[in-house]
């Protein structure tokens, strides 16, 4: 039987700790940030004219799973869409599984960037789920909706009769989407202690990233772009709403010659002034590009540098060098911007040597921040399979928050070392007397001076 759907809930679902659901990937937080996903994002512009769209954000408001259960069934949606991830996959199914089971005829939706590698695996051990969403910016998940089932629609795989479809071909690789209904969001409520100015929210001006270093779930994914002109409208929404500050989610925004900056010299010629930041791979960034990001209120870059050994990237397909990152680091701060950099310990192949010189490189660079990540299996990527097939990770691990702890054994270094590299790697970077001094001078007020305290606190004391 169709049911017929009018409402449809964009769900952030709860948890035990602050988890960020990022479509790519999934973890707890750390430091004092909080952005909405950016597929419920993309999805309320995206079914809002078929539909009426409610959006619970379940983690921001500090909803229970009991609560955010009882006000889903009192809400009486017909469709129910969340976001999931490695980090909270096991609640969230359970979440389902208990909808399911107070409301059969509700439909239940997953979207996550592993499903599009796990959706088929995901709906045959989950009765719950009704369809998994591999694709947030294909428009045919409204078709689906309305109850079409005579083709395969593209961006789900979703149950019919005793089987499942699934998309078939390619998708174009530029894709559109109907302004976001940003005000649906508690955007007011956002927190992001790299932000100049607030409220802040997130755009998404690509899915994926073209390149494949071997240990990214981005990009595993593949890569889609939004073309300029149609991102320009969910810019001007933004600044109607009093929006400041843009966090540009894109996993590689910066790809391509032209199309970051056609982007600026279109904010700046329509005087859209936001301050923003976004990721860059230090591989795309010229003088002419970070000039136009400066011009255009870009404040903070943050750059996936990974390791100091560049034998090692070499091996998982990222050639980039300690001393192009070096290059790329210095040209963003000749230009003033602010930079974020990405550094991953306890890879397979990694020794304590070549980790000594990741943590050394971080430091001698002149970074603001640095973030330093456990090597993850992340599902879709080179690096998982091989993994897996060398059991360095148990066969059935897909749940998991990739800040907590190291999940891989390659034998190159045990968890315990990694751990403890990670933590000296924080603490060396963040107390050194020449960075305190600088953080002291950069801070613009005392209130500045306190956050910038509070988070680095957190970071340590989780270490
Ligand atoms: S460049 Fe960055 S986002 Fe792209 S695949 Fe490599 S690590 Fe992932």
């Amino acid at each position: 039987m169709i049911i017929r759907v009018k409402d449809v809930l964009l769900l952030n679902p709860p948890g035990d700790k602050q988890y960020i659901r990022d479509f790519h990937c999934s973890f707890s937080s750390k430091a004092d940030y909080y952005w909405p996903s950016p597929d419920l994002v993309v999805l309320s512009g995206l079914l809002d004219e078929a539909f009426r769209v409610g959006v619970m954000d379940a983690i921001l408001d500090k909803i229970s799973a009991g609560a955010c259960l009882e006000r889903i069934l009192r809400g009486r949606y017909g469709a129910v869409i969340f976001t999931t991830g490695t980090a909270t996959l096991k609640s969230d199914l359970a979440l389902a599984a208990a909808l399911k089971a107070a409301r059969p005829e509700t439909k239940i939706v997953a979207s996550a960037g592993i499903l599009k590698f796990e959706g088929r695996r995901l709906l045959a051990g989950h009765p719950a789920l009704d369809a998994c969403l591999t694709d947030y910016a294909d428009p045919e998940l409204e078709a689906y909706l309305r109850g079409e089932r005579g083709r395969p629609l593209r961006g789900l795989i979703y149950r019919n009769g005793g089987g499942f479809v699934a998309s078939e071909g390619t998708p174009e690789r530029e894709f559109t989407v109907p302004v976001p209904r940003h005000d649906l969001f508690a955007f007011r409520k956002f927190r992001n202690p790299v932000a100049r100015r607030l409220p802040f929210t997130v755009v998404v001006t690509s899915i994926g990233c073209p390149y494949r270093c071997g240990f990214c779930a981005a990009g595993a994914w593949g890569y889609r772009t939004r073309p300029v002109d149609n991102i320009l409208p969910e810019l001007r929404f933004l600044g109607r709403l009093g929006v400041k500050e843009i966090l540009f989610l894109d996993p590689t925004l910066t790809v391509g010659a032209g199309r970051v900056i056609e982007l600026c010299r279109s904010m700046v010629s329509e005087g859209l002034r936001f301050t923003w930041s976004g990721n860059a791979d230090v591989r795309t960034l010229t003088e002419e590009k970070v000039s136009w990001m400066k011009k255009a209120g870009c404040h903070t870059v943050f750059l996936g540098i990974e390791s100091g050994d560049d034998g090692l990237l070499k091996r998982y397909g990222k050639p980039v060098t300690a001393d192009r990152a070096r290059r790329t680091v210095d040209l963003l701060n000749r230009h003033g911007l602010r930079t974020l950099g990405y550094f991953i310990l306890g890879l397979p192949g990694e020794t304590r040597d070549m980790a000594l010189k990741t943590i050394a490189l971080a430091r001698s660079l002149k970074l603001d921040i640095a973030s330093f990540a456990f090597a993850t299996p992340d599902i879709g990527t080179p690096l998982r399979e091989e993994a897996m097939a060398r059991g360095w990770i148990p066969p059935d691990l897909d749940v998991w928050d990739s800040t907590e702890r190291p999940l891989i054994n390659s034998g190159d270094m045990t968890p315990r070392e990694v751990e403890k590299l990670r933590r000296r790697a924080v603490r060396s970077f963040y107390l050194r007397p020449s960075y305190v001094l600088r953080k002291l001078l950069q801070a613009r007020s005392a209130a500045d001076f306190v956050r910038l305290a509070s988070n680095a606190l957190a970071l340590l004391k989780k270490k």
